[in-house]
């Protein structure tokens, strides 16, 4: 299965609608959004909801007040002071000790050396996930609740799931939007992937998140190609963006210019490829075309390696 994904060093690079516009020119695509902290592929492909599921990632420890003596150990051992002291219950004996839930990290050192084993570790439900379908092909999509944490497992399990789902719809390629950054979710994001295209902007900042992310394809050995978004507000640094992909061994996708289309596209619920075949969107299916290609050398490439397609 060819599996593209699309990455940027941080958020609000046009990373998405690109994503949005390759969906439409690809006809056959499973998408995932795996940007599951920020989602936002839905606005844009408005995906009606087949399957709804909750995410339980980690966990939380619970005390049973009969069991718990208040010897004070897991107050003790407890890195993230989450355990505490209940003082003295209505008898003026010590309470049962209680946990903090919000500043449980679930680590479950406290229910390991319990002497009582008055402590259980119990599932949480930290956001959703869910099976759609859009007008260019199903497409798997999530939710992490607020202020919750593993996005990178939430992410694993939306990768896992939109290959299923593409499998079972006889798509040709997986297009993944996926987390910004370079942490743990990108990771999960980019792992078993044919190719990742970086968007990035002619900045300062744009140059500097490509040799961070370059260094994450790199070390994992996923055939990278880079497109500036916006190229023509800055030349130069575009340049220079262009200059260091190449010298990192990174493939040139083409260049996207700034064309207020986005929001305008946007505003209608569009793809910009879908509104308007003019400006960005030319530059966007040039970018098409050479992914695409790209996309089946890498694979073939794979398949020649010995590395398989996972079918
Ligand atoms: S370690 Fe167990 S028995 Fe001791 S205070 Fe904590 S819960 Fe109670
Ligand atoms: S599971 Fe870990 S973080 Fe949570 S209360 Fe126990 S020791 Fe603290």
């Amino acid at each position: 299965m060819k599996e593209l994904v699309v990455i940027s060093g941080k958020g609000g690079t046009g990373k998405t609608s690109v994503v949005a516009a390759f969906a439409a020119l690809a006809g056959n695509a499973a998408l995932a959004d795996c940007d599951v902290d920020a989602a936002n592929l839905h606005l844009l492909l408005d995906p009606q909801v087949q399957e709804s599921h909750e995410f339980v990632g980690g966990s939380i420890a619970v005390i049973d007040p009969e069991k718990c003596t208040s010897c004070g150990l897991c107050e003790e051992l407890c890195r993230f002071g989450a355990a505490h002291d209940c003082g003295l219950n209505r008898q003026g004996m010590p309470a049962p000790f209680e946990i903090e839930t919000v500043a449980c990290e679930g680590c479950g050192v406290c229910a390991h050396f319990c002497p009582e084993g008055a402590i259980k570790m119990q599932e949480t439900v930290n956001g959703q996930w869910f099976i759609s379908e859009t007008r260019h092909g199903p497409m798997v999509h999530a939710r992490l609740g607020i202020a919750e944490e593993n996005s990178g497992k939430l992410v694993s399990l939306v990768r896992e799931k939109s290959r299923e789902v593409a499998a079972s719809h006889g798509c040709g390629v997986i297009i993944v939007d996926g987390s910004p950054g370079i942490g743990c979710p990108v990771i999960a994001s980019l792992t078993g992937a044919k190719l990742a295209l970086i968007i990035t902007e002619p900045t300062l900042s744009g140059l500097h998140d490509l040799q961070r992310i370059s260094e994450l394809t790199k070390h994992f050995g996923i055939p990278a190609m880079v497109s500036v978004n916006k190229y023509d507000l800055n030349g130069d640094i575009a340049e220079r963006i262009e200059g260091v992909a190449r010298d990192g061994g990174m493939g040139i996708g083409g260049r996207v210019r700034y064309d207020p289309v986005f929001t305008k596209a946007m505003l209608h619920r569009q793809s910009v490829v879908e509104y308007t075949d003019k400006g960005a969107s030319a530059d966007l299916r040039m970018l098409w075309d050479t992914v695409q290609a790209q996309l089946a050398d890498s694979s073939a490439q794979a398949t020649t390696t010995g590395e398989g397609d996972g079918k």
